[in-house]
Parts: C-alpha cells; sequence; structure tokens
C-alpha cells in the first residue's frame, strides 16, 4: 500500500511542495525521490544538479529554449474546445494539444530542453533510452538539430515491435543500439544507457525520457515539461473565463500529468486526477497502474511507487498503450498521491480503446492510445460532476499507434 500522510503533515509537507522547498537538498519530495545510484555517479550527478541549478534560471538559456519551442516545437499548443464531447458529457471539456507539437507528442518540450543543457554542460555526445521509440525519436530530432551525436538504446524486443520509430530515429541520424538482456524492454535499455553514461559521465550525457531516474532528472523534467502546464492556466483563464473544475493527463513515467498538473498545484479548488494503464485487469502483470496499485520501493535510481511482488521482485507490467507500459513513475506522483492532492484512477485497454474511438468520430482527433486513458478518467468523472469544466491533457497523437489500432478497433472492419 501506498504511505498515507496524516492530515497534519499532509499540510506542512503541501506547504513546503508549495514553496518550491520540494526536491529538498537531498533530491526528496518528502520521502521520495532521491539518488540510490552507484558511486561513480555521484559526482556526475551533482554536477549536472548544479547545471539545472544555473541554467534554468539564466536569462540566456531560457531565451534560447523558448526560441526553439516556438520556432522549432510549434509551441504554444493550442487549447481546443470540444464541442461534441461537451454537450454528449455534459461539462465543458478543453483538450491541451500536445498532439500538435513537433514529433507528435509532449516529449519533444523534455528532449530539446535537455539537449540544449547537455550543451552548456559540455557534453559531446546524447545516450538515451527508449521503449515505444517515442522518446528515442524526440532525442534523435533535438539532438540533429542541435548537431549532437545521438546513441539510443532500444530493447530487442520493442526494436522489432516499433520498427517505423527505429527507422525514423535513423533518418535523424542517431545510432540505435538493441539491447538483448534482461527484459529486451524499456527497463533493460535504462539499465544500458546508465551503464554508457557511467564510462564517460563528463563527455556524455544521459537524456531521460520522463520525470523519473536518481536526482535531479524528476526535478529537470518536471521543470521543462511545467510549459504545458502553464500554457493550459493561461489559456483557459482566456478562452474558457477561468480556471478548470478537474483537470487530467495519463500517466506513464508521470511527466506529461506532472507538467500538466504542477502550474494547477496552488489552486486548492482544481481537482487534479492522473490516469494510469488499468490493462487487462488487477491482477499482478496484468496491468501497469504504479501508483493505484504498487508498493514503494526503489527502481532505476530513486524512491517511488512500483509494480513489484511480496519479495521485491519488479513486475512484468502489461498496456496496450507502449508509453504507459512501465513498472516505476515520477517520485512526485508518489508524494502528491501520499499527501492527499493528486487523485490518481485507471482506465483499462478497452476503456481506453473505446474512448480512443470516440474522440475520432466526435472531435476529428485521432489521439495516442495513452491519451485516451485520460480521456477515459475525464469521462468517467463528467458523468458524476454534470456542467463541470474539463482539461484534458492531450499528450499525443495516435498516428503511431495505428497497427494496435488495426489489430483491435478496426480488426473484421478493413
Ligand atoms: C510517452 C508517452 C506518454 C507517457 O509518458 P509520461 O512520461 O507519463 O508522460 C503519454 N502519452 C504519450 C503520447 C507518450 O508518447
Amino acid at each position: 500500500m501506498a504511505i498515507l500522510f496524516e492530515a497534519g503533515e499532509a499540510e506542512a509537507l503541501m506547504k513546503r511542495e508549495l514553496a518550491g522547498e520540494f526536491p529538498d537538498a537531498r533530491g526528496r519530495f518528502g520521502p521520495y525521490g532521491g539518488r540510490y545510484v552507484p558511486e561513480t555517479l555521484v559526482p556526475a550527478l551533482d554536477r549536472l544538479a548544479a547545471g539545472v541549478t544555473r541554467w534554468l534560471r539564466d536569462p540566456d538559456f531560457l531565451a534560447e529554449l523558448n526560441a526553439q519551442l516556438s520556432q522549432w516545437v510549434g509551441r504554444p499548443t493550442p487549447l481546443s474546445p470540444a464541442p461534441t464531447l461537451s454537450s454528449r458529457w455534459g461539462a465543458q471539456v478543453w483538450f491541451k494539444r500536445e498532439d500538435l507539437a513537433h514529433t507528435g507528442a509532449h516529449k519533444i518540450n523534455n528532449a530539446i530542453g535537455q539537449a540544449l543543457l547537455a550543451k552548456r554542460l559540455g557534453a559531446k555526445r546524447i545516450v538515451a533510452e527508449t521503449g515505444a521509440g517515442q522518446h528515442g525519436v524526440a532525442t534523435a530530432a533535438a539532438c540533429a538539430r542541435l548537431g549532437l551525436p545521438c546513441t539510443v538504446y532500444m530493447g530487442a524486443v520493442d526494436c522489432e515491435r516499433q520498427a517505423p520509430n527505429v527507422g525514423r530515429m535513423k533518418l535523424l541520424g542517431a545510432t540505435v543500439v538493441p539491447v538483448t538482456g534482461g527484459d529486451q524492454t524499456l527497463r533493460a535499455a535504462i539499465d544500458e544507457a546508465l551503464r554508457d553514461w557511467v564510462a564517460d559521465p563528463n563527455g556524455t550525457y544521459y537524456l531521460i525520457g520522463s520525470a523519473i531516474g536518481p536526482h535531479p532528472y524528476p526535478y529537470m523534467v518536471r521543470e521543462l515539461q511545467s510549459v504545458i502546464g502553464r500554457e493550459a492556466r493561461e489559456q483557459m483563464i482566456r478562452q474558457a473565463g477561468g480556471l478548470p473544475d478537474a483537470v487530467f493527463a495519463c500517466v506513464g513515467g508521470g511527466s506529461n500529468s506532472i507538467g500538466m498538473f504542477h502550474p494547477f498545484i496552488a489552486d486548492r479548488d482544481v481537482r487534479l486526477i492522473g490516469v494510469e494503464a488499468g490493462g487487462r485487469g488487477p491482477a499482478l502483470g496484468d496491468n501497469s497502474a504504479t501508483l493505484t496499485l504498487g508498493r514503494p520501493g526503489v527502481l532505476q535510481g530513486c524512491y517511488s511507487m512500483l509494480l513489484q511482488d511480496e519479495n521485491g521482485q519488479i513486475q512484468e507490467t502489461h498496456s496496450v498503450s507502449a508509453g504507459l507500459d512501465y513498472p516505476g513513475v515520477a517520485p512526485e506522483h508518489a508524494f502528491l498521491m501520499s499527501a492527499g492532492r493528486v487523485q490518481y484512477d485507471s482506465a483499462t485497454d478497452d476503456e481506453a480503446l473505446e474512448s480512443l474511438a470516440e474522440c475520432c468520430e466526435t472531435e476529428g482527433i485521432l489521439a495516442a492510445i495513452e491519451s485516451a486513458h485520460a480521456f477515459c478518467g475525464a469521462r468517467k468523472w463528467a458523468a458524476k460532476n454534470p456542467g463541470s469544466r474539463i482539461l484534458v491533457c492531450l499528450s499525443g497523437r495516435g498516428d503511431k499507434d495505428m497497427p494496435t489500432l488495426q489489430r483491435t478497433l478496426l480488426k473484421g472492419k478493413l
């Protein structure tokens, strides 16, 4: 079970979160986060933490980042009203359109930000991990843009399942290394990227794809993705006439959701709801619902919630959406859940696919299956809260999911 803070403790910890004191000097959000890494990595992480603190406040760096975001990524992304869904659901539904960002999802916000930072830190090459290939494509694109050599580690099983993304990365100039060890998927790819980084932590920069890993990664990724929530908050006030009653985002590693939620945390009347992959159901191994079904533990450098068995063995995960298929989650989400500020729910594979179809038919948007989990959470909530104003993070586009959709929604229909 998750840690639940007592009311007084939760209040005190939330005050510190709102004062910007988390992560603290040890890289922790309350009990979560920190650094569980080999000694050899500590100097590199210290250097990175110092760099993050310096550059993310440097006006020149921020000007360069903002220029890339507006001129190359396509920010600000629009806020779209969803009129047909709104009348169907009896609510006012708004979509934050990260699907319209370059390379088709929010991942580029993080990739270009970290690649710029790597340059400032004097790195000569970038390594990254990728599962479904979306983070690998975003990283390869950012590295091409900035003239940095890029190596992407990808599980051998994933290379096969996601062949088009392997091709995209190669076209963008990256070297793709299939990982045949371990589970041959994302977890093994992260281990391999870490190993590469340890070999030359000064010349190489490890560009991680979600708000996970040892400090300062969860903090840095949150800062880079918070552009989503900052824009959306302003757009809601301007276009929708006020703040939303509830905000929904899907949670894999937790980066689009923490980026969407963070700028709303101080708005106590705004409900924040993360939606995880409920997969085939609640049994261990059938889902990726880390926060709703997991327990605290250490994975890949940080203390957070995990899907593990009673002996602490990390569990295989399952989701119809490759981007949500990971047994860990951002430590800040674990904290926000324990403090009661954010609620977490899950949507099953079938529910997500149904929501994806509904969004296509009503709003003319083919969303990523990941993002459809967030719609599903929003639909269930709207049914219980008629008339409310709802903001949904549409984290990415669904073109990449066509092979899965052909096997599921379109089965027998082509
Ligand atoms: C990768 C991905 C996710 C999940 O990652 P988070 O770090 O949880 O945001 C969600 N949606 C899309 C479209 C993705 O590509």
